[in-house]
């Protein structure tokens, strides 16, 4: 009560404001985005690929439906899902956590992928302690920019497991995967580029403490999925059971970025903003 009363009277003082529409907040939020943008995160509840969890432009009656890439050749991880669609406020949200500092909002953002998590049939086969495992930054781009978001995602994600008294069955490791090689940005790369940019960047810390496990590897975006698969690689070397992906957004040619849905939110108003001379078709890092 002392505590609510305390806050409201910060707020009263220091109003901040939405990180997406930027209208002013009543009362300071964990993540600092207003209720009316918070219900704009879309999850996605269209057919997915049962493997890669590729949303699907059109609903398909095939049990364990495979896209074409999974059916050419496949991914190395078990599974991967992603709360949404990289698209509207879910594009903005990761943007902001990416490129403006919003540490907290990342957190708020990794209870999203409870919903994924729990829609995944392997989910059900993973053997505890199962490791949520954050995909690294290089050590230079963490210190860049003061946080890896993924790790932050994360931490999400595994609060609110432990809010479930799932605690037991999971454990956070920030520090078991490393990115030792800096490689340039995915943006703009083919499939095979992105395959080559990444391959290798990837090592496994202490691989006697992933041997026999079964992991969570966590991404804020994913798009042809060649980190995530790099990853997957260097843990299932270190002898990782099972490797299931998740991810806030998945970025898909079949739905374009539209406007974002909340009206005011716009990277261009922000002259700082390195998003703003940024060609919106132009996929995301990852
Ligand atoms: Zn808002
Ligand atoms: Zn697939």
């Amino acid at each position: 009560m002392a505590s609510q009363f305390g806050e409201s009277l910060l707020a009263l003082v220091f109003p901040s404001r939405c990180v997406l529409c930027k209208q002013e907040l009543r009362q300071s939020l964990v993540g600092g985005i207003c209720g009316d943008c918070w219900c704009t995160l879309e999850s996605w509840t269209g057919s997915v690929c049962t493997r890669c969890g590729l949303p699907l432009a059109a609903n398909v009656d095939t049990p364990k439906f495979l896209c074409a890439d999974c059916r050419r050749s496949g991914y190395p991880f078990d599974a991967a899902r992603s709360f949404g669609v990289y698209g509207g406020s879910l594009r903005a949200a990761v943007l902001e956590l990416k490129f403006h500092g919003h540490e907290g909002l990342g957190t708020r953002l990794g209870r999203l992928l409870l919903q994924p998590w729990m829609a995944l049939e392997v989910a059900a086969c993973f053997e505890g302690p199962a490791l949520i495992i954050p995909v690294p930054l290089h050590r230079s781009k963490e210190r860049e920019r003061g946080y890896n978001q993924a790790t932050v995602i994360a931490r999400g994600l595994w609060r609110t497991l432990r809010d479930l008294n799932r605690a037991a069955s999971f454990r956070f490791e920030r520090r078991f995967l490393v990115r030792w090689r800096s490689s340039a940005p995915q943006s703009g790369l083919s499939l095979h580029a992105r395959q080559e940019n990444v391959r290798g960047a990837f090592a496994v810390v202490a691989p006697e403490r992933v041997e026999g496990r079964d992991v969570v590897l966590v991404d804020d975006v994913m798009t042809t999925g060649a980190t995530a698969s790099a990853c997957t690689s260097a843990l299932k070397r270190a002898g990782a059971r099972r490797v299931a992906v998740l991810t806030l957004a998945r970025a898909t040619p079949q739905f374009p970025d539209l406007a974002p849905v909340c009206p005011s939110w716009n990277p261009a108003r922000r002259p700082d903003c390195p998003l703003a001379a940024v060609d919106r078709r132009t996929p995301p890092r990852t």
